[in-house]
């Protein structure tokens, strides 16, 4: 089958042969633990059941997740024992099933979700560089959409993710997911049920790029959608030129806050500094024990 599951439509057919998320078919797994690290919403007291996916469709020259993103680490995992891995993190007490960076094996997420019925709710935790219609086959079998919304700037996404339509595609593709899904919903504990957050990652030197995806949200998204500001972006990758080669300054974090202040969001979530360390990039070799 020649692959259009993401906007790339590399047309690669993926039995024989990988696109530009450096995939085959078969998923590969690099972590499937307790998350801790996520909006409290979603980690709570218990942790987030996350199940990272290796490979990616974007592969920004930033990310904080190389080692996953290049496609290498982890194992290859059939749908059963991913089936498993998610009954194990549910039998550690995870609040939900967290599916880190799927897109690009969102045909084998349809198909496991269309077997799986889970107790607890399935997040799809992505980075918004998504086709619709692999978006509208997951309805229904999807609780929280936790989409990463990175640029309404399409020369950064050119220039970062090798993504020149990005804003376009995640427009339509966002606005999908909260079709689905509608605002947040939390139970009485405050640990999300359903709905959408939409993430954004306050990039160095790219303020006017955030200024623009909060206004998006503003505009296009139903009044009372949950965003969540981040700072914690760290130069993980050598070799980034400037301004990727350090961290976003106290200033350039401040005016994103007051940002979305100023355009009248009543909640989100926003970080402090201490995230923006490399302490907070998870260890991809917590496999053990759960297959
Ligand atoms: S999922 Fe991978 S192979 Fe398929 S279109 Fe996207 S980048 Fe290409």
């Amino acid at each position: 089958m020649f692959c259009t599951q993401c906007p790339r439509n590399c047309g690669v057919d993926r039995e024989n042969g990988l696109g530009y998320c450096l995939s085959n078919d078969v998923p590969r797994i690099s972590r499937a633990a307790l998350h801790f690290w996520e909006e409290p919403c979603i980690s709570g007291t218990a942790g987030s059941g996350a199940v990272f996916f290796s490979g990616c469709n974007l592969r920004c020259v930033y990310c904080q997740n190389h080692e996953i993103s290049s496609g290498g680490a982890g194992i290859q995992m059939s749908d059963d024992d991913i089936m498993r891995a998610f009954d194990r993190l549910i039998e550690q007490g995870a609040h939900n099933i967290n599916l880190v960076t799927p897109t690009h094996f969102s045909d084998s997420v349809v198909r496991i979700l269309e077997k799986y019925k889970s107790p607890v709710p399935i997040v799809y935790n992505c980075g918004g560089y998504e086709s619709v219609d692999s978006i509208k086959r997951l309805e229904g079998l999807v609780d929280i959409y936790l989409p990463d919304f990175k640029y309404a700037d399409n020369k950064l996404a050119a220039a970062y993710s090798k993504a020149p339509d990005y804003f376009e595609r995640a427009s339509e593709a966002v606005l999908e997911m909260s079709r689905q899904v509608g605002k947040l919903v939390l139970d009485e504990n405050g640990i999300a049920k359903s709905g959408l957050i939409v993430r954004h990652l306050v990039l160095p030197g790219a303020v006017s790029n955030t200024k623009k995806v909060l206004r998006w949200i503003k505009d296009y998204l139903p009044q009372g959608t949950i965003v969540s500001l981040m700072s914690q972006y760290t130069p993980c990758v050598s070799d980034l030129e400037s301004p990727l080669d350090r961290r976003i300054s106290k200033y350039e974090y401040e005016i994103a806050v007051n940002e979305m202040m100023n355009l009248g969001f009543e909640n989100g979530y926003i970080q402090g500094r201490r995230s923006a360390q490399k302490d907070f990039v998870p260890d991809f070799n917590a496999l053990e024990g759960l297959l």
